[in-house]
């Protein structure tokens, strides 16, 4: 088979959490700033078909892209890094796989064969891998492999690999080994180890790794270099130290200074150049020399988990870079607010941000929060269920329809200012079927979100299934919580704000997943805006 697109794969040994979604997603800005069209997918060994069923708790945010597809977080850092949409293709778990094996067999596609893992599977895994490289949409495709080499779960992947190699031919696939590693302290040493324990589980399922990116605490030396290149079979230009960095967006420079780019694209066979990384690091500039710094609560329930809103807490990072201002997030736990600690808890900040969720618990925290910075006159951003909670609180408060709720939390109230979308009524599976991906909308003449987007026509992603009730509507704009951006074709309401506020935004959408180094998101520059305002006027 020959092919133009070039195939990188980056696996993972010796522990988890090393950070591989990093390194591919630092790696392919170093290319993409050689000239290169670069996409990251990221394969994951468990048997959900999808994130969107995971609990935040197990598995960190749910990444949602352009075309609605319910992914790893990792694809966010991809998106952050690239400026570049990921999409449906971009994520594949092991549920995806057999449910469209499984499809097949029931279609009788199979003509009476047995169908098994080699190579029914890993057939299935390989045409995943090439669908992006197939599209013409990119010279080099680099492609995750979640989990640790040696997982039970991921070894249809490493035989996927291993064939893949062959298929491509040389110079077109090459595969980087990222491990760990560690120091003792005990005995003042860096341990190669387990580093070398790790490329030979690689080597037993025939996947020989061309080059290693060894996370650490402390500079590898020259001798330790040669050493792992010795015991794994590499070449030492191959052997690249991944040291801990302070911010991940540090992470390409160090990966240029160790030359990791210079040495994929010369076993890739492909020309290398300057990489043009002016805007990237006038970016780090601003983010590291902040001239002042602000606090924003951010009000949720999975708030012990950094991976929870890790979009958010990204977006809060260009958005602070772009008004060169710190942001200290400060998270706050929707289930131990109530009115009587409000003050205590929020008048300090500058900004309140009332984070996505879904179900009851910590709701009556996150309205008890909207009420204090609606009548406090604090910034506010609500984000989809952090949005209901506000339309909730403004109903209750200043409408005064006391039993005002969502009918997710409770389906008797008499007054249900946020329903379930119409469409979502006959839906029983609670897989991939919420109102998921990009959607246009309109924004209202003169209003602050016009004034903060610069345009009247605006698309965002979507994950939900409630809405603003619009038989509500009039009630609450008379209040004065106008709903000023609209779905263009059904009228359903995405954005309201308080017109008698200095800064308060609720979006049915999550401006989070759109937010990128390069393009840092207008809500979230404009929120930040508002807080340091807020800040000078105390
Ligand atoms: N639970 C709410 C809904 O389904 C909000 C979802 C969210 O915050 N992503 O509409």
């Amino acid at each position: 088979m020959t092919t133009n697109t070039k195939y990188i794969f980056v696996t993972g040994g010796v522990t988890s959490s090393l950070g591989k979604g990093i390194i591919a997603a630092s790696l392919a800005k170093l290319l993409q700033s050689q000239g290169y069209r670069v996409t990251i997918q990221k394969l994951d060994p468990y048997i959900n078909v999808d994130p969107g069923t995971l609990n935040p708790y197990e598995h960190g945010e749910c990444y949602v892209t352009e075309d609605g597809a319910e992914t790893d977080l990792d694809l966010g850092h991809y998106e952050r890094f690239l400026n570049v949409p990921t999409s449906q293709a971009n994520n594949v778990t092991t549920g995806r796989i057999y449910q469209s094996v499984i499809q097949k067999e029931r279609e009788g596609k199979f003509l009476g064969k047995t169908v098994q893992v080699v190579p029914h599977i890993t057939d299935e895994i390989k045409r995943r891998v090439q669908i992006l490289g197939k599209s013409g949409d990119y010279d080099i495709v680099i492609t995750e492999i979640g989990g640790t080499v040696g997982d039970i779960e991921s070894l249809p992947y490493i035989e996927a690999v291993r064939q893949l190699r062959w298929d491509l031919g040389e110079h077109n696939g090459i595969v980087i080994h990222l491990t760990l590693v560690p120091y003792l302290s005990a005995a003042g040493e860096l341990k190669t180890k387990p580093t070398q324990h790790s490329v030979k589980t690689l080597m037993e399922s025939g996947v020989q790794a061309d080059i290693l990116v060894c996370r650490t605490e402390h500079n590898l030396p020259k001798d330790l270099r040669k050493k792992l290149a010795l015991f794994c079979n590499v070449t030492a230009d191959s052997v690249i130290q991944s040291i801990d960095a302070s911010t991940i967006y540090d992470v390409p420079n160090l990966m240029l200074k160790e030359g990791l780019d210079k040495i994929v694209l010369k076993k890739l066979a492909l020309e290398s150049a300057k990489p043009e990384l002016k805007n990237w690091n006038k970016f780090l500039r601003r983010h590291k020399n902040p001239k002042t710094e602000i606090n924003i609560g951010l009000i949720g329930k999975y708030v012990e988990l950094q991976d929870s809103y890790k979009s958010i807490l990204e977006s809060f990072i260009h958005a602070g870079a772009e008004n060169e201002v710190k942001v200290n997030v400060e998270s706050v736990h929707s289930e131990y607010l109530n009115d009587e600690n409000a003050g205590l808890m929020l008048a300090h900040l500058d900004g309140v941000l009332v984070a996505p969720g879904f179900g009851e618990r910590g709701i009556e925290g996150k309205i008890c929060a909207v009420k204090y910075v609606r009548e406090n006159n604090i910034p506010f951003l609500g984000i989809c269920l952090g949005m209901q909670m506000a339309v909730i609180e403004f109903a209750r408060n200043v409408l005064n329809l006391k039993d005002a709720n969502s009918t997710e939390m409770d389906p008797e109230t008499e007054h249900p200012v946020i329903d379930l979308m119409e469409e979502q009524k006959t839906i029983k599976n609670k897989g991939g079927t919420m109102r998921l991906g990009a959607w246009d909308c309109a924004l209202m003449p003169g209003s602050k979100v016009e004034k903060i987007y610069k345009n009247q026509h605006i698309s965002e992603r979507h994950r939900h299934r409630y809405e603003f009730n619009s038989d509500y509507r009039y009630q609450i704009e008379e209040g004065g919580m106008l709903a000023t951006g609209l779905n263009p074709k059904t009228g359903l309401v995405e954005i309201v704000e308080i017109s008698n506020h200095p800064w308060f935004i609720g979006v049915q959408y999550h401006p989070e997943y759109k937010s990128t180094v390069a393009n840092p998101h207008p809500l979230f520059v404009g929120f930040v805006k508002a807080a340091l305002k807020h800040k000078k006027s105390k």
